[in-house]
């Protein structure tokens, strides 16, 4: 179904010794080690949802201390820690008691299972690990921001084809044409359908998925549309059926699409293996 990604030769990086350090200790110091790994992805995740909720309203993301979006009461040190504030308030603001929205919660461990997951397939290869970590972080950031805001600003569209090519140029073999092909056929594909369907398919939606044809090559990219048009579809009827939402609406396609990259992606390791 998928063609073999090209992987990078098995590298005896910092990482590897790390990995082998790990697989020496057995199964109590892998167990730890996931953990670890889980947990420091969830603090990026949580750093991530900071940058998609403040950036595309142009708020400072640097000097602005973390508050509460409700009462306005600045965060203190307790209250920063990712998961863990979230599950001890009950996903409650702890000085107004207002329900914070499940997206941090929700960045925050899918976060952490993806740096597992990077982990666990990029271990011996470094240079991959950090690359795909840079381009699966943006897709985060840009789902948060089109959650939101139903935008994805072009200053995360232009970081995220930087990482796209940066890695594409330090993988051992690239098929730049093969890559540019996909990126002609999605992009004509998405940009006429976009043209005949009034208020189909986004611009932000068309960008997005042309980068990714370039990140992913034809065959996944049309399977993360897929996986995107029925996850959406299915979120939908189901908003629309349990809580009444109007069928006259726009939908977010961000955030499904960024998840389909995510899951065709490690499929398709999964898969090759
Ligand atoms: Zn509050």
């Amino acid at each position: 179904m998928f063609s073999k990604p090209a992987h990078k030769k098995i590298q005896q990086t910092s990482c590897g010794y790390y990995s082998q350090f790990i697989r020496q200790g057995g199964i109590v110091l892998t167990i730890v080690a996931y953990i670890s790994i889980f947990y420091f992805g969830a603090i990026f995740g949580s750093f991530f949802t900071v940058l998609g909720t403040r950036i595309p309203i142009k708020e400072n993301f640097t000097t602005t201390r973390s508050h509460c979006v409700h009462c306005q009461h600045t965060l203190q040190t307790k209250d920063l820690f990712p998961i863990f504030s979230y599950v001890s308030h009950h996903g409650k603001c702890a000085y107004c008691a207002v329900k914070i929205d499940a997206l941090y919660f929700a960045s925050e461990i899918i976060s952490g299972v993806v740096a597992c997951l990077l982990y666990y397939f990029y271990e011996t290869d470094l240079l991959q690990l950090v690359t795909l970590a840079f381009v699966f972080s943006l897709l985060l950031v840009i789902a948060i921001a089109d959650y939101l805001y139903l935008l994805i600003p072009d200053r995360f569209q232009l970081l995220l084809l930087f990482g796209v090519v940066f890695r594409q140029t330090v993988l051992p073999v690239t098929d730049w044409p093969a890559a540019f092909i996909s990126l002609f056929v999605i992009f004509s594909l998405l940009f006429f359908t976009s043209l005949a369907l009034q208020d189909g398919i986004g611009g932000g939606d068309v960008k997005l998925l042309s980068i990714l044809s370039l990140a992913f090559g034809l065959e996944p990219t049309l399977f993360i549309i897929l996986l995107a048009s029925f996850s959406a579809g299915s979120y939908f009827l189901h908003t629309h059926m349990a809580k009444g939402s109007p069928l006259q609406r726009r939908l977010p396609f961000g955030p499904f699409l960024a998840a389909s990259a995510v899951v065709v992606h490690f499929a398709q390791l999964l898969l090759v293996r």
